[in-house]
């Protein structure tokens, strides 16, 4: 029996991941779930997992869910300090990492410390302090597994070479296909005019509203470059990205003899989710058998840099390395909020970000509390232009 800790429980990511658990109660069971604000959401999956412990963000949402939660054996807390705690108890082994934004990176890293297997997938934690949260992998004998669509596509053609340095693989380059998200077509000119909704609206994939609008700037594509560069260990120079809309391909390994290895199958998160939480087994997803001859094309063309800026600005950072990229990832969190809200245009997130990598210095990532200090500069300052605007 694997106990399992989901950390944003309620999210796109976590729901998949309940969905998937739910088929196999002979294999898995739910330790702890969390949410932020999501209370109701919370209490009924509380009432359908019956987990020991659950986690929100709030003192005030803690004591909605208790009442909503009355008479169950389940104890419920609120707060940072909460989240590290279940994602590190001893009465767990496996923790789903699906918080959105920098708010993950904390529990993520509790869950390196206490070596526990950890499903990752929220990208920002990596991007923020790739270094430091490999570094407490290894030393903590942690195990991760991407979950993000395209590391695990990557992880599963590296077979047996995960760890080893792409050299080492035989590895000359990853393909990180992108779909290209809901403005791949449209003109550019119109771009500054989109709407969240339209921004949000994925033609492939069903996610959350951060990581969909990530999609629609292609910053989302950029924080997977500086993911894979951390999880695989390949230079900024061997990572390409390549366009491929039908997002049947989730990302290939090319070799240095020539060979290209893929994986593939329909765009559907419980496929990665299943596979890391069975790896190095194999057990059923609820995702429908990929048929190839249902599609009468797969395109792959190379990225539009001028359309979509914020991939440029992420392979920037990356090669800037110390806390630049934690940097980037802070003032896009803060932008695509603004967005959201209404208070800048679609076109503005590209800007708030560059502005904020151009104007403030980036310094060396040597410790967790050095990133979050660039992290809560970042923000001020992309805040400060978002209100100047
Ligand atoms: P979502 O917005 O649907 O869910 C986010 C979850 O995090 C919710 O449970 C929410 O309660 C919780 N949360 C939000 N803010 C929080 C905070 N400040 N403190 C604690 N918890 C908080 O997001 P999602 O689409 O499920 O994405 C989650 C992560 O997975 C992101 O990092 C995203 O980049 C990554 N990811 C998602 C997908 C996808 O298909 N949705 C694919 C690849 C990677
Ligand atoms: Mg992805």
């Amino acid at each position: 029996m694997q106990r399992i800790t989901i950390l944003g429980a309620t999210g796109s990511i976590g729901v998949s991941t309940l969905d998937v658990l739910a088929r196999h109660p002979d294999k898995y069971r739910v330790y702890a779930l969390s949410a932020h604000e999501r209370v109701d959401a919370l209490a009924a999956q509380c009432r359908v997992f019956r987990p020991q412990r659950a986690v929100v963000g709030t003192a005030a949402a803690a004591a909605r869910l208790r009442d909503l939660l009355a008479g169950l054996p389940i104890d419920v807390a609120h707060g940072e300090a909460a989240l590290c705690e279940i994602a590190s108890s001893p009465d767990t082994d496996t923790v789903m990492a699906a918080i959105v934004g920098a708010a993950g990176l904390a529990p993520a890293l509790a869950a390196a410390r206490a070596g526990k297997k950890i499903l990752l997938a929220n990208k920002e934690a990596l991007v923020m302090s790739g270094q430091l949260f490999m570094d407490a992998v290894k030393e903590h004998k942690a195990t991760l597994l991407p979950i993000d669509s395209e590391h695990n596509a990557i992880f599963q053609s590296l077979p047996g070479t995960y760890g080893r340095s792409p050299d080492a693989a035989g590895v000359a380059k990853i393909l990180l296909t992108a779909s290209g998200g809901p403005f791949l077509q449209r003109a550019v000119e119109t771009l500054e005019a989109v709407t969240p909704e339209e921004a949000c609206k994925h033609p492939n994939w069903s996610m959350g509203r951060k990581i969909s609008v990530d999609s629609a700037t292609m910053m989302n594509k950029g924080l997977e470059v500086i993911e894979a560069h951390w999880l695989f260990g390949a230079p900024a120079d061997r990572i390409e990205v390549v366009i491929h809309p039908q997002s049947v391909i989730h990302s290939m390994v090319s070799y240095v003899d020539g060979s290209v290895l893929a994986q593939l199958g329909n765009p559907d998160m419980r496929t990665p989710i299943a596979h890391a939480l069975a790896y190095p087994e194999r057990i059923a997803s609820g995702v429908e058998q990929l048929d190839l001859t249902q599609w009468a094309a797969l395109a792959f063309h190379k990225p539009d840099f001028d359309r979509f800026p914020c991939l440029a600005l992420a392979f920037d950072a990356l090669r800037a390395g110390g806390t630049a990229p934690a940097l980037l990832n802070a003032a896009n969190e803060v932008a695509v909020q603004a967005f959201l809200d209404r208070r800048i245009g679609f076109r503005d997130i590209d800007r708030v970000v560059r502005r904020v990598m151009d104007e403030n210095p980036h310094g060396a990532a040597t410790s967790i509390e050095a990133v979050m200090a660039q992290d809560a500069r970042a923000r001020a300052a992309a805040e400060r232009i978002v209100h100047a605007s």
